[in-house]
């Protein structure tokens, strides 16, 4: 992760019984851990106090009791529940590297050492809810809970919850609209598949295009990514037209600047209202 510094253990010995064959469960052999935490360390450095930092004998030890815990057939799951461990135990853990060696593996040639090496991070994401049909608050206030229920999930702010008149022309109730920040591991595409069980839970059913909806979830910015796949937009294609997504995208995040038209949340807001917004194309 650019911009933050690292603390890096190396070549950690673990004897542990990952591998596919039953000897490699039974007997064990051993694996060695190389990791780099992304963190800041600025604080910790200027006040000489660990507690500002990432403790690494600690961390040594998790990574010892997480390869351990469990036996996997595979050293891709063993580093990716490390990783996703590590993430969620030390909290000034931004982002890790970790490289997985096992030199002992079962292949019938000379070779010094097979590995796996990840990079998992937190990501930043928004997230626009809206709601016009059946008890509104509620179907909000419960898709709140599930994502603050999820462990791959920080709820960190929510915007206030605004009421406004329906957007493309379908005759409907008021809109309940807000935006959320969120730290999440997911991906985009797995946040994406979270976002649509959360609406399927409300009871939300797909009819008419910007019809009326139980529920509704869409990321709005992760990270600062420019991301298109082929179910996904991402910063959401119009949400430069929509007052009902900057306005509280100004409350919670005026700054964020979006990536690809550069302006803040503030700036774009003004724009729409001035109605300047002829160049970036309403869908
Ligand atoms: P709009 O996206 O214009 O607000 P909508 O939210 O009413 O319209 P939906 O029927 O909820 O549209 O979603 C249709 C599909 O849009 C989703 O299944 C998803 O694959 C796709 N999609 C593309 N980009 C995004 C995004 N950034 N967030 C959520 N869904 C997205
Ligand atoms: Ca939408
Ligand atoms: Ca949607």
């Amino acid at each position: 992760m650019q911009g933050l510094d690292q603390i890096k253990i190396e070549n950690l010995e673990i004897f542990a019984h990952h591998g596919v064959f039953a000897e490699e469960k039974q007997n064990g052999q051993n694996f060695y851990v190389n990791a780099t935490l992304h963190t800041n360390l600025r604080l910790a450095g200027l006040n000489d106090d660990l507690t500002l930092s990432t403790h690494y004998g600690e961390v040594s030890l998790f990574i010892k009791e997480k390869m351990t815990e469990v036996t996997y057939d595979l050293i891709e799951t063993a580093a990716e529940r490390a990783a996703e461990a590590i993430l969620l135990q030390f909290p000034l853990v931004k982002a890790l590297e970790l490289e997985l060696r096992k030199p002992h593996a079962p292949i019938p040639m000379t070779f010094e050492s097979v590995s796996v090496k990840i990079y998992r991070s937190w990501h930043k994401a928004y997230i626009a809810f809206g709601s016009n049909m059946g008890d509104s608050e509620k179907y909000i206030a419960d898709a709140l809970k599930g994502l603050s229920m999820d462990n791959r999930c920080k709820v960190i702010k929510v915007s206030d919850i605004i009421r406004t008149k329906p957007y493309g022309g379908v005759e409907q109730a008021d809109f309940y609209n807000g935006v959320l920040e969120l730290d999440t591991l997911y991906t985009e595409g797995e946040l994406l598949d979270r976002l649509h069980e959360l609406e399927q839970a409300a009871g939300r059913e797909r009819k008419i295009h910007w019809g009326p909806r139980t529920l509704d979830l869409d990321i709005i910015f992760y990270d600062k990514e420019i991301y298109e796949d082929d179910r996904l937009c991402i910063p959401h294609a119009d949400m430069q037209n929509r007052d009902f997504v900057l306005k509280p995208m100004v409350q919670i995040a005026p700054y964020f600047r979006h990536p690809v038209y550069g302006q803040t949340m503030t700036q774009l807001l003004q724009a729409l209202e001035a109605g300047k917004r002829s160049n970036y194309g309403k869908v």
